[in-house]
Formats: C-alpha cells, structure tokens, sequence
C-alpha cells in the first residue's frame, strides 16, 4: 500500500489548503480529515462509496481527502448538476452518504442518501492512512458529457498516485511550490491534479474562486509560483496581457503556467509568449487514463502539442485498420492508444463499455494525433467529431481553428463537417467575431492562404458565443442542434 499524502504526519506547520480567506495547514487537514475519515466508516453501511457534493470549498477538499484516508472511493458531483444527471449518478453509483458543506441546499435527487456535514472544526487523532490496496478504487469520476452522457470512471488508487508521481517528475514539483486553482472540483483537472497533486508533494494550493487574470496576478506577485487553467482562461489572459503590464510582470514571473483539458490555441499561447516571454507547458489527460502526455518543464515548450509520454506511459498511434504506424513525420494522423499505470480498471455497470474500449490491452482515446520527428503528440481532435472527411481527405478540425483564430476578425471558432453530396462532408466554421465582422469569403481564402485550399470552411456561421460544458470545452454536439 502506498502512503498518499505523506506531508499529512511530516509537515504540520506547513500550508496545505486555501480558499479565500479561510486555509488549513497539513497538521489542520490531518486532524480534521481524520475525524471525518472516521465517521464515512461508522456512518457508511453497507455502501460501497460516498458522494462528494464537490463545491469550489475547502469542504470538498477535505472530504476528498477524508474518503481517500477512509479508504471508501468517492464520487465528485457538480453542484450544478441537472436532474436527470444526478438521478442517474445516484442510481449509478449508490453512494450511502454524501458529504457536504454545512448548510449546502441539496436537490431532492440526493434526499433518499444520508447527509454528513464536514465540519473544519472537528478533530481526531490522525489515524493517517488505513492498509487498502492500491488496485482498490479510489474515485468514481463521471466523464464531461462532451460526447455523449458522462460515464463513471473507477480510476484505483494506484492510478492517482502514477499520475501525481509522473507529474512531479515532468514538473519538477516539489513542496516549495504553491499553486494557483481556478477551476472546478468535479473532474479530474481539478480535483485530482489541482488538490491531490499539490498535497502529495508537500505543497499548496490556493483556490481563488471565480477566475481573472486579475486574480492570478495577485496571486503571482504574492509568492504563488505556478497554475493550472483550461484554454479559456488563457483565451482571457491572452486578451488583456499586452495592455496590462502588471499582468505581463506577474506572469513572467511564474514558474510554470499549465493548460489542459482541451487544446489551448496557438495564437493564445503565441501572444502570452510575446507578452510575457512565457511559454505555456500544455498536458494531455483524460478521466480514463489521468494524465497520458506533458511538455517536461525542462523541455522545449513547443506551441500546438501536449509534449512527450509520462513516464511509465505508452503511446502508440493507429490507423483506421488498428494497425500501429511507426512513422513519426508530424503528418499521418492516427488514434491515439495508451497503456500505463495510469488507466483506470472499467466503466461503472458497464462492461460492454469497457470491453469496447480497449483494443489488444491498449485503450483506445477517441482521440487524433500526429506525432513530430522527435515523438511530441499533436492532438488533432476527437475521432467523434474533429476528423472530417472531405473530398477524400481526412481533416482535423484543430488546425483550421487555430488559422481561423489568426484573423483578427475572429474572437472564438470551432469547425465541424456536415453531410454534402459532392465532397461527403463539408467543412463548416461557427465563429463567434469581434470588430469589423469579415466575411464569410475572406475567412475560407484566410484559411486556404494559411493552410491548403481544400481545408478552407465551404460555409461560415457567425454567433454570439460557441456552446460550452464548465470546463469550457465547446459542445460541437449542440452546434448542429
Ligand atoms: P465525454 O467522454 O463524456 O465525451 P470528455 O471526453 O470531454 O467527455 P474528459 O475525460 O474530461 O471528458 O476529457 C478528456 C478529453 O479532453 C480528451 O479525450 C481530449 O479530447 C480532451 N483533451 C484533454 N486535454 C487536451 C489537450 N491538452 N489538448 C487537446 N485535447 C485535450
Ligand atoms: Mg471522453
């Protein structure tokens, strides 16, 4: 069995967790994740797992860490969740208690499950942790429903230690760092990376709430030294980073900014850079697998890919026959397969889902990518909807997005391909535009200029702003409507 956190018996007086204005330091969080730890075992029954009513709050965080001491898995849950979600997680997954903050207003899709309420006050001895085995699940996370409706993911305890380590080794992270959190604690990003990771090496984390580059900067200037953000936050950055010299100080001072979760476009990374003399280190994950690829920190932080595999993690392209393709060219697209430490053991209740989605051992991603001459993984988007088949080429949608991006007319884009008769699929580009609107013809010859003339978009729809889930990945599902 391995030691989690072993900061919680070794680091006492030392900052673990903050939010606002309120913050626990390890001997804090020992004591009062124990006492917690303690009563997820009496108050348990029969059940196999606990829910997390999973707020941006220093609650969540203790009883993430709480279930994980108790050694009973936890299911994170969007406090935003819609009914029908929940009442399929609950169904799901059975927690026998959901833990929450005091005085957190549940929906009545929790009301059939008891309610505990984590208290920071409470205290017990630290009874640290107890001897369950590392293949024994540590969480079920619920995917983001980009592509379908979320399943449960049981990722064992030996997954998020793989992941955490393999990360420290690509991050050179260690317990001086202090990490600035922005995002939501119901997915893997957030909780897992953003919480657990800094807590097992000794760390800190301070969670700021709503983000703003503003936010960041404070932190920054106030001895905060790296971050975690999906693009849309550096889509923001990006924006206000040339007028805002005290942003642009605070962010060249960082020591390691990093963006996951979707693919951060090449013309946000570029002008951070221009800005800031910051290059931002981008990391490929997934709720299935944790974490598959990073730039290393003391790598060559190269725009538009998400670096080298973890240690420990196999990677492997494949073509549509499932034949693996040695050549690394940064041209033939395949699927991306992984194998490691880091997988997680099945979908919750179903087992067709899982035995479909491994192939010889491997699992399969869903996900496109070419690789360049020295191995770095370019993502070129989901299989599901970021590959289009037009005029007898495959397209990924990524790297029009990115041309698209260029165009100073253009404030946010994503392209997805629509049935047509001559070509098979044509390529259509929803933009969202700032300033003078350009036309529809300027973009596709912008497009053709930059790329190839027959990846320019064959129709441009304009809108206010492109669908997105809360971690601002674009709905492409909801485009089409
Ligand atoms: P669902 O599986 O329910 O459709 P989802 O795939 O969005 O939702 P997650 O497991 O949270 O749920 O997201 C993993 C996916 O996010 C990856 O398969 C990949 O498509 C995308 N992704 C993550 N990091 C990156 C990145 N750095 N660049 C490009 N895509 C990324
Ligand atoms: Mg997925």
């Amino acid at each position: 069995m391995t030691v989690l956190f072993p900061a919680l018996r070794t680091s006492g007086d030392d900052p673990a967790l903050r939010f606002g204005d309120r913050g626990l330091t390890y001997g804090e969080l020992a004591a009062t994740a124990g006492a917690l730890a303690h009563r997820i075992r009496s108050a348990g029954g029969e059940s196999p797992r606990v829910a997390v009513w999973a707020t941006p709050s220093l609650e969540t965080a203790v009883a993430t860490v709480a279930a994980l001491l108790a050694g009973v898995p936890a299911v994170p849950i969007n406090p935003k969740i819609g009914q029908r979600e929940l009442a399929h997680i609950v169904a799901d997954s059975e927690p026998g208690l959901v833990l929450t903050e005091p005085g957190a207003s549940l929906p009545p899709g929790l009301d059939s499950v008891t309610r505990v309420e984590v208290g920071l006050a409470d205290r017990a001895d630290p009874p640290c942790e107890n001897d369950t085995d590392d293949e024994s699940p540590a969480f079920v996370v619920y995917t983001s429903g980009t592509t379908g409706a979320p399943k449960g993911v049981v990722l064992p305890r030996r997954a998020v230690v793989s992941t955490l380590d393999a990360l420290g080794d690509a991050w050179q992270w260690t317990a001086d760092d202090v990490l600035i959190h922005a995002l939501p604690l119901f997915h893997v990003h957030g909780l897992i990376l953003g919480i657990l990771g800094p807590l097992r090496r000794g760390g800190s984390v301070r969670h700021v709430g709503r983000f703003s580059p503003a936010a960041v900067a404070a932190e920054l200037t106030t001895g905060a030294t790296m971050m975690f953000g999906v693009p849309t936050m550096y889509h923001r950055i990006a924006g206000e980073v040339a007028g805002d010299a005290g942003l642009a100080e605070a962010l060249a001072g960082a020591r390691l900014l990093v963006s996951g979760s979707a693919a951060l476009p090449v013309h946000d990374h570029e002008r951070i850079t221009a800005a800031t003399g910051q290059r931002i280190v981008e990391r490929y994950g997934m709720t299935e697998t944790l974490m598959n690829t990073s730039v290393r920190a003391d790598g060559e932080r190269r725009p538009g890919t998400v670096g080298l595999p973890l240690p420990g993690v196999e990677l492997r392209l494949v073509d549509e026959q499932g034949t693996p393709i040695e050549v690394w060219d940064g041209e033939t697209v395949g699927e991306i397969e992984v194998r490691g430490p880091n997988l997680f053991t099945e979908y919750l209740n179903r087992p067709d889902a899982t035995e479909g989605a491994f192939h010889d051992g491997w699992f399969r991603t869903g996900d496109m990518a070419v690789r360049d001459p020295d191995g770095y993984v370019r993502i070129v988007g989901r299989k599901a909807t970021d590959l289009i088949k037009s005029g007898g080429y495959r397209i990924g949608a990524g790297e029009i997005e990115n041309a698209l991006l260029e165009h100073p007319g253009v404030a946010e884009a994503a392209v997805t391909g629509e049935p047509d008769a001559d070509l098979g699929e044509r390529i259509v580009a929803w933009v969202v535009p700032q300033g003078t609107p350009p036309s529809e013809e300027e973009l596709a010859e912008h497009v053709a200029t930059l790329l190839t003339p027959h990846k320019r978009p064959r129709v441009v729809r304009f809108l206010d702003a492109l669908p997105r889930n809360d971690m601002g990945k674009v709905m492409k599902r909801a485009l089409h409507g």
